[in-house]
């Protein structure tokens, strides 16, 4: 079976390494690699996936730029990469079709590094043109490990996104809402957004995960670890041992990341 990681983490060679110690540190949590591209590919060979989409945050404006140069030398198999944008970029319209000309297949959005809140005005001309583009909005949600409460974002600041924006590909990371999971069962499911299951196991009880994602329906549920702030291999492994059948064990891990990324469906 082929298998996509729809949220994943590289950084500059450069940088790599020093990042995901600082990040790491300050989360408490161990990197399974060291943050560079070499390091994913070698983690998705032990894993056995066949891609993986990276997903930067420009956490000041004035990096969008640097972030997005480096992100469109990305952007190839078997890494994917989305784009980046602030909520700050002057221009945003502009900034979405120049990263649509350039191949790339969306942004990230992260509501506690980038102090916003998912019904903040400043995000209606990014969801907009995202939307017009046709290019996929993956969006930090619920609490963060990495931060103190109180957070920015939770399932009904999606669901305000979701509504604004008919047609939008939106993906809400950590199953619509890391550890807020019960308001994302009364806001979220059956919504039209896709939710990510990175992030989760172990933390929300196992039947309720396969039950949650089949009341959502399947065909808007999507593979994807957070590494390396999880182990690709130990979660690919977990997710095979839920009990979802083969044919949606498929969608999850292939066909919804290819439909919405728009790389080969096979
Ligand atoms: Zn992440």
């Amino acid at each position: 079976m082929k298998c996509f990681d729809i949220h994943v983490h590289i950084f500059p060679d450069k940088i790599a390494a020093r990042t995901v110690e600082m990040l790491g540190s300050h989360a408490k949590i161990a990197p399974t690699y060291d943050g560079s591209r070499a390091g994913l590919v070698a983690s998705m060979e032990r894993a056995g996936l066949a891609g993986a989409l990276n997903c930067p945050i420009a956490t000041k404006k004035e990096q969008v730029v640097s972030i997005n140069e480096w992100a469109a030398a990305q952007n190839r198999w078997p890494v994917l990469s989305l784009g980046t944008i602030h909520p700050d970029t002057p221009e945003p319209a502009a900034v979405l079709a120049s990263l649509k000309a350039r191949g790339l297949p969306g942004i990230k959005l992260h509501p506690e590094y980038q102090q916003f809140t998912p019904d903040d005005p400043r995000l209606w001309p990014i969801g907009r043109a995202c939307r017009d583009l046709g290019l996929v909005l993956l969006l930090h949600a619920g609490e963060d490990i990495g931060f103190d409460p109180p957070y920015h974002s939770s399932p009904e600041g999606v669901r305000h996104l979701v509504e604004e924006h008919p047609g939008l590909k939106l993906v809400a990371a950590h199953f619509g809402g890391w550890r807020l999971w019960d308001e994302v069962d009364r806001r979220l499911v059956g919504q039209p957004v896709y939710l990510d299951v990175s992030f989760i196991f172990g933390m929300l009880p196992d039947a309720r995960i396969v039950e949650m994602a089949r009341r959502h329906g399947v065909e808007r549920v999507v593979y994807g670890s957070d590494a390396p702030w999880r182990s690709q291999a130990d979660d690919l492994r977990y997710f095979l041992s839920l009990p979802f059948t083969v044919e949606e064990q498929e969608r999850i891990l292939w066909r919804n990341a290819a439909g919405l990324l728009g790389f080969d469906a096979g």
